[in-house]
């Protein structure tokens, strides 16, 4: 199958790693420009998504890897990599950029200093019956959503917390933290699709 690259700059890469691993995936570290080559996928990891910008840019990844994702690359982004994928920021530290590409808008933090980390269960058909259950860590929500982006999966109270749109999914929880990989399984999917 094709390579499938985890954005290895910053935060939880190497539990994406083990995910894709255990899937049979070949997975391959991205942090130089190079290492973009001939990749049919990349994941974006939770971690914080300002130092993320900022290191792509330092290592001269972020304009090359803005454009594979422009041209149709297939990406899967959780948490931080959520707001990576994200067309604009509500409250991005100044100069913070995202790649884009999904019709959204994300707050960053948006669940509150008391309760920036939770655990929830969520209903998504598109991955089976049994719910997914969802750890967020000081996690974005999605506020608005665009014509082109489509709903995955919303809490309780219709807050939206996973988008898909095209080759692009992004989930504001953490699903490579819980052993719940249906989600990197519909990436794979995507990813071999594309290929
Ligand atoms: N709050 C972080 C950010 O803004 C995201 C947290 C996470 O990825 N767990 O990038």
């Amino acid at each position: 199958g094709p390579v499938v690259g985890i954005l290895a700059l910053q935060g939880d890469f190497r539990e994406h790693a083990r995910v894709l691993d255990g899937l049979g995936a070949r997975v391959r570290l991205v942090r130089r420009p190079e290492d973009l080559d001939g990749i049919g996928g990349i994941v974006l990891p939770g971690g914080e998504s300002s130092v993320m910008d900022k290191l792509a840019r330092t290592f001269g990844l972020f304009e090359p890897l803005r454009e594979r994702l422009r041209a149709g690359l297939p990406a899967y982004g959780t948490c931080a990599g959520l707001i990576l994928l994200a067309d604009e920021i509500e409250d991005g530290i100044a100069g913070q950029q995202t790649f884009g590409g999904l019709d959204v808008v994300v707050r960053r933090n948006a669940f509150g200093a008391q309760n920036q980390s939770f655990e929830t269960d969520l209903d998504i058909p598109e991955l089976g019956e049994t719910p997914v259950h969802a750890v967020f860590i000081r996690g974005p929500v999605v506020e608005s959503v665009g014509p082109d982006a489509r709903v995955l999966a919303a809490l309780d109270d219709g807050r939206v917390v996973a988008v898909e749109q095209g080759n692009l999914l992004g989930t504001a929880f953490h699903p490579e933290i819980t052993g719940e990989h249906r989600f990197h399984e519909y990436f794979l999917d995507t990813v071999r699709a594309a290929a």
